[in-house]
């Protein structure tokens, strides 16, 4: 045996299992496909931008416990976003007056709370459901009915593409009740890692004990072979060269699950030899989601006395929009820097990121002109770098992050019990405390494997 456990993946749910079980006295060969750690936490520092851009996870949604006490201990900075929230709807800006300061902007802000989630008819009948699982959709169609619910339908299913990635025909209610029930204990409050999300990875892989860590980058696993108490993986390099397999004990899988569902002979694609019963159930009730994000790096912060004070909010985090290429944008507030980004997900994302980086920064800045209501010509102009990385087109990822589809939760539970002592389950994609998608449930499902080991 190479390893007391073998760790495939060096996201944020691999490094916290290494972190774990090296501290607590195990042999830990951890193999990564990408020539990095951290997975979908990927940050990039472009000369010249005076703060670090990310390309996957953002915000530290809320206050999870397990992680801020690991962003306490890491040393990182958390920037609440605590500026401004504008929505466009039937044509109007709600949540803000033009000056962007004042008494008026509150009372838009009132204004604004009538789309809010809490304010929402359709997720409060969600939330109080106690009926078979739906999809989003057929909930929709089924229950409630009325002008307030008829206005709700396109916020609601725009949140659920938007925010969880989810696709609205397919997303369990049970898993979206679970999501918002998770949310509310954790508070909605939104924050961002001044000094760049990879810190966090970084500190992960730097509190592993090193006299029982090995780390493989740029080793990609191709096929796990197992059997009640020995697992051996099989290995490539990134060119697809054959490397010497490796064995343990145990192993803990912390791949995406649009890796796992990838199917054989495709790249980064892993095959099960045999294939967990487990695996096959989960894989029919998880579903990979997509999203979309763009950074426009702007000659000015146009929103802030910028060009011709025709579009004046200086306080601006958020702008909400029905935008159907890309309705969410957020400044960097209350840093004062000139990057906007734009955010969309579920079956828009899955269209758009069928498209090459360029097509994608291209058409998040004709929606941002739209918007805004700049011409198009007059926001290129305003552009100077777009930032983009193709997440679903992405081997080693095939998709942004995970929602639950209709039934799903009771076919991912026996993901996240141990295999026959040998195989564990971990990653975002196997949270069950309504936490899906997120760092948090990539951390705490990480810990979880392995404690299920170290116990
Ligand atoms: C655009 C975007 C925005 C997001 N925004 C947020 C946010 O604001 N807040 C938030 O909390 N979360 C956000 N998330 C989600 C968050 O990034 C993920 O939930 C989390 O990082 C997942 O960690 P993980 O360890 O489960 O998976 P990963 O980070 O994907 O780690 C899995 C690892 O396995 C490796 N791998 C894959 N295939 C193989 C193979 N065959 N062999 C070996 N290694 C392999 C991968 O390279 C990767 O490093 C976002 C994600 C994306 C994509």
């Amino acid at each position: 045996m190479d390893a007391d456990v073998i760790i495939l993946g060096a996201g944020a749910s691999g490094l916290a299992a290494a972190r774990l079980l090296t501290r607590r006295g195990y042999a830990v060969t951890l193999i990564e496909a990408r020539e990095r750690i951290g997975g979908r936490l990927l940050t990039v520092r472009p000369a010249g931008v005076a703060i670090p851009i990310e390309m996957g996870a953002t915000f530290v949604h809320g206050c999870p416990s397990g992680m801020m006490e690991l962003v306490r201990a890491a040393g990182m900075t958390l920037c609440e976003l605590n500026g401004q929230t504008l929505m466009r709807v039937n044509g109007q800006w709600l949540g803000g007056d033009e000056d962007g300061a004042g008494e008026a902007e509150e009372e838009h802000g009132e204004e604004a709370d009538e789309y809010r989630v809490e304010r929402n008819p359709i997720l409060a009948a969600i939330l109080r459901w106690q009926g078979p699982d739906l999809t989003l959709d057929d909930f929709i169609a089924t229950q409630g009915g009325g002008p307030e619910w008829e206005a709700a339908i396109p916020w609601t299913r725009g949140y659920a593409a938007g925010y969880d990635a989810a696709d609205p025909a397919t997303v369990s209610v049970r898993w979206i009740a679970q999501t918002e029930r998770a949310t509310a204990i954790d508070g909605s409050r939104q924050f961002f890692p001044l000094e760049g999300y990879d810190r966090l990875a970084a500190w992960l892989l730097g509190a592993c004990d090193p006299a029982r860590l090995t780390l493989r980058l740029g080793v990609v696993a191709s096929r796990v072979e197992w059997a009640p108490g020995k697992v051996t993986v099989h290995l490539r390099s990134a060119e697809g060269a054959p490397l010497a397999p490796v064995s343990a004990a145990r192993a803990i899988v912390t791949l995406p699950i649009g890796v796992l569902a990838a199917p054989a002979g495709e790249p980064g694609a892993v095959q099960f030899d045999p294939f967990p019963a487990e695996l096959a159930g989960a894989l029919s009730g998880v579903a990979m989601g997509h999203a979309a994000r763009v950074t426009l790096r702007l000659r000015e912060r146009f929103w802030d006395a910028g060009a011709g004070g025709r579009f004046h909010y200086p306080r601006l985090s958020f702008l909400l929009s029905g935008h159907p290429v890309m309705p969410t944008w957020w400044t960097s507030y209350p840093l004062l820097v000139p990057l906007l980004t734009g955010w969309t997900g579920g079956p828009a994302a899955q269209r758009l990121t069928a498209s090459a980086d360029e097509e994608i920064i291209a058409a998040a800045t004709g929606a941002l002109a739209d918007i805004v209501g700049f011409s198009r010509e007059d926001m290129a102009a305003l552009v100077e770098e777009g930032y983009v990385h193709n997440w679903s087109r992405d081997p080693y990822a095939r998709g942004a992050y995970c929602y639950v589809t209709v039934g799903g939760l009771e076919k991912l539970a026996p993901l996240t019990e141990p295999i026959a002592d040998t195989l564990y389950f971990a990653g975002e994609g196997t949270d069950m405390d309504g936490n899906t998608g997120t760092v948090h449930a990539a951390l705490a499902t990480g810990e979880r494997a392995a404690r299920q080991i170290a116990r």
